[in-house]
């Protein structure tokens, strides 16, 4: 099958096809948001590759599925057939590329928030949305950051603050074992939370056996300006907000002002001063009602 040079150079460009080292041959990179893909398409993948001949892919740290060494004619009608089973082409330059996302409350024992329902309506928003700048957006549902989201641009962390209930603390000290940023201690007999040291992972929560801690309800901190790569950085606390609606309104508003504000060249981590993140994090904090840590 004959390939459109100009599409091609265009896939090429939004990172979808990538040319190999040292061959004619391309790598083609899928878009499956979150890693979630359905035994269907599993199977639809496979079969698409058995019949070309194909033997292996390539799974990916952004949880995407990459097909290796394919002659550029081979491409348009593998893509057709992934199509069928509602696999397409991924991104990976200047625009919103793969979204991540742990499993949260689906699967694992430690998450604070789901992420399913978030994750798919930020994919649906913004997935290959043109940029001035790459954009990853990624999801942690507790902040053992399993999705390394504080080192992408835009990150979700799940959050839940230990709050202390009235009732009888027997200082078994059980609460101070499971806590591993030693911010609870006991004093006299009685548990103490140091707020400044708690990251809101919420394991403290449900290890008393007397119910004495509670949580606060499931939150989610925004950051913006993480990066990977040869000179990581730690994204910038953008604003903790109380609901799963607030904080996909949240990254919606953080998208646009990227889009408006941020320019082709250099990695929005250093722009963000330029772009008054300061006075842009103040009318978010406002805006969205954000919550306060709790003081010591
Ligand atoms: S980030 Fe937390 S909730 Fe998500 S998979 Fe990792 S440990 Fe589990
Ligand atoms: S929420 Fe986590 S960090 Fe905070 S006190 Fe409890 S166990 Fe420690
Ligand atoms: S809060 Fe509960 S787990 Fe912690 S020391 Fe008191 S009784 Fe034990």
């Amino acid at each position: 099958m004959r390939v459109n040079p100009e599409i091609l150079r265009f896939l090429e460009q939004k990172g979808a096809i990538i040319p190999e080292k040292g061959s004619n041959l391309h790598t083609v990179r899928l878009r499956i948001p979150g890693g979630i893909i359905s035994t269907e398409q599993l199977l639809g993948i496979g079969r698409a590759l058995r019949t070309r001949g194909l033997g292996a892919v390539h799974l990916t740290t952004r949880q995407t599925i990459e097909i290796p060494h394919l002659a550029l004619e081979k491409i348009p009608p593998l893509l057709k057939a992934l199509g069928k089973t509602g696999i397409y082409l991924g991104a990976e330059h200047e625009e919103i590329v793969n979204i991540t996302a742990c499993p949260g409350t689906d699967r694992c024992r430690l998450s604070n928030i789901p992420t399913n329902t978030l994750l798919e309506r930020l994919d649906r928003l913004h997935f290959g949305r043109e940029m001035p700048v790459r954009v990853r957006i990624a999801i942690s549902a507790c902040p053992n950051g399993c999705m390394s989201e504080r080192l992408s641009e835009i990150g979700v962390t799940g959050l839940r603050e230990p709050i202390r209930n009235e009732g009888l603390c027997t200082a078994c000290g059980t609460c101070a074992n499971t806590c591993r940023e030693k911010a609870i201690t006991m004093v006299n007999g009685r548990l103490v939370l140091d707020y400044t040291r708690c990251v809101q992972c919420g394991m403290c929560i449900d290890s008393c056996p007397f119910h004495i801690i509670r949580g606060s309800k499931p939150r989610y901190l925004v950051t913006v300006g993480g990066r990977r790569g040869r000179h990581p950085v730690i994204g910038r606390e953008l604003v903790r907000v109380d609901s799963e609606e607030k904080a996909g309104k949240v990254v919606d508003r953080v998208v646009d002002w990227i889009y408006r504000y941020a320019y082709s060249g250099s990695t929005l981590t250093d722009q963000l001063d330029s772009m008054n993140f300061k006075g842009f994090r103040d009318r978010i904090i406002k805006e969205f009602a954000a919550v306060e840590n709790r003081e010591p």
